[in-house]
């Protein structure tokens, strides 16, 4: 259907020897029809057995897929690479511009081999690519202002993506995120960290190419459809109106919202971090992706007075989801949307997975009020539900680690755990934190199964919402059934009344 597509074309790029060359890679691009399944196969031939995650082997793989650029909604970007977080696959996945960017730039898509032994971006212009100096960035606190600098300095935008770190990525937290037009993220699994082990701080991708069809009208055809059913009927709507911060209610009266390292299930402060609270008090602003009619994402304006200087607000911008309210929220007992916002914005500016740093700081709150760790461990933090300016603190001692145990959880709560006690309540599978979908054990079941570890693994979620909303027993024959995604772990008899603490000592 296109002409000329540059959709097999594979940019490879050497960090440690700064060199770059193409290969033409129709062999993957037409064996698989996504970018998933071209990913995978790239991290095979790339990445050797026993790899240290942050070792300069381990290769960075961005793909997209032949839907990319060509019809809405399809936005995406997969990254690929060994964890450092899990020391297992790692698969995180990001829109803004980056998908659009690289097809543009002529790419299916990218590796990245090797490390640098100064701090560099990449710039990549359609056939060329640029090894910069990024000194100068290394060390800026936040990954706002990277962003800002590189688009000054970068000049034309075209269809551009700048990806980039924070400070907890060179400082290699295993749980450190890309982001990537500033609101976006490749979220889990710690690509910061093997951003920040190979010296780089960013990479701008930016094409000017167009894509031409051979049927026009049968391309437009199905084009005014996907979007039709994206604008035009209810499918897409609650992700316009309030965008996924919508799930805080229905999930609470579930009894399925995870609140203060899930010795609860439901949160007594649950509507002032709804979506409908939060879009009636903040809501400043809503975004899209590139070629996405959905927009849905949503932008709090925060207005704080500055301490000096009275009628003076200083305004921030910050993007809120359901998964940074569940994890900066209710998972921490704050029910102040102002202190959560602020939460959410210094776990942003430093680059920080915001479901891992929730689950993270929640262990260390009931670690601490358990006593397993004192003031001695946490340099005189003292740790209790709702305390936002506790967190605030403690995220930027997770990053700078300045003693062994903030060096230990900025290695994830299983890690901390396994040193400090208190694993039966460390909410991780495989060594990643636990997303924020409590709805039963077809949920867990998926997050313990899944690659990625999130609540799209399986859509187990659903299951269970079904079986609840059918009052049927969900049995482990029928989750395996259903979604083929079932443990053995759970193999005895009836499981849907599961307690939360019951959940917990399965994890
Ligand atoms: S704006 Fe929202 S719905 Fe549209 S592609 Fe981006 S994340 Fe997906």
């Amino acid at each position: 259907m296109i002409s000329g597509d540059p959709l097999s074309r594979v940019l490879y790029i050497d960090l440690s020897r700064r060199k770059y060359w193409v290969e033409d890679r129709r062999d993957l691009f037409e064996k698989y029809l996504g970018g998933t399944g071209v990913a995978i196969e790239l991290l095979k031939e790339e990445c050797p057995k026993g790899a240290d995650p942050l070792g300069p082997e381990n290769p960075i793989i961005f793909a997209i897929g032949p839907l990319n650029g060509v019809f809405p909604l399809a936005s995406k970007t997969v990254a690929m690479f060994k964890s450092p977080h899990t020391g297992n696959l790692g698969e995180s996945h990001a829109g803004g511009r980056s998908a659009i960017a690289i097809r543009m730039a002529g790419y299916g898509a990218i590796v990245i081999k090797g490390a640098s032994d100064i701090p560099v971006y990449l710039s990549i212009y359609n056939d060329k690519v640029y090894f910069r100096d990024a000194s100068a960035l290394w060390g800026i606190r936040s990954s706002h202002t990277v962003g800002r600098i590189i688009r000054e300095r970068e000049g034309e935008a075209g269809y551009r993506t700048i990806m980039r770190i924070g400070r907890a990525g060179e400082k290699l937290v295993t749980f450190a995120n890309v982001v990537t037009e500033t609101y976006r993220h490749f979220g889990r699994l710690g690509l910061g960290a093997v951003f920040g082990s190979k010296k780089l701080k960013a990479i701008v991708i930016s094409g000017k190419r167009t894509l031409k069809v051979s049927n026009a009208k049968a391309y437009r055809e199905i084009y005014d459809e996907i979007y039709k059913m994206a604008v035009k009927t209810p499918a897409m709507r609650k992700y316009h109106d309030l965008g996924t911060p919508a799930n805080v209610v229905p999930l609470n009266n579930l009894g399925a919202l995870p609140t203060k390292n899930l010795t609860q299930a439901r949160f007594e402060r649950y509507e002032n971090i709804s979506g409908e609270k939060l879009a009636e008090r903040f809501l400043g602003r809503r975004l899209a992706c590139a070629h996405c009619p959905v927009g849905c994402i949503h932008l709090a304006a925060l207005r704080e007075p500055y301490e000096k200087e009275p009628y003076f607000y200083k305004t921030t911008m910050i993007s809120y989801d359901y998964e940074p309210i569940y994890s900066l929220g209710s998972m921490l007992g704050i029910g102040n949307p102002e202190g959560m916002l602020k939460l959410m914005d210094v776990v942003e500016i430093y680059g920080l997975d915001a479901m891992s740093t929730g689950v993270i700081l929640a262990w260390t709150t009931e670690a601490y009020l358990k006593g397993y760790i004192s003031e001695k461990e946490t340099m005189g933090l003292k740790f209790r539900w709702g305390d936002c300016e506790t967190y605030l603190k403690a995220v930027r001692l997770i990053v700078e680690q300045p003693n062994d145990f903030y060096g230990a959880l900025a290695k994830g709560v299983e890690y901390a755990s396994s040193i400090y006690g208190g694993r039966e309540f460390a909410l991780a599978y495989g060594g990643n934190e636990m997303p924020g979908y409590h709805t039963g054990p077809a949920a867990h079941a998926g997050f313990l199964t899944g690659s990625r570890h999130s609540h799209l693994d399986s859509a187990g979620y659903s299951l269970d919402e079904q079986a609840y909303v059918k009052k049927e027993e969900l049995t482990p024959e029928k989750v395996a059934d259903y979604r083929n995604t079932y443990s053995t772990r759970y193999n005895k008899g009836g499981i849907h009344k599961k307690s939360s603490r019951e959940i917990r000592q399965l994890t």
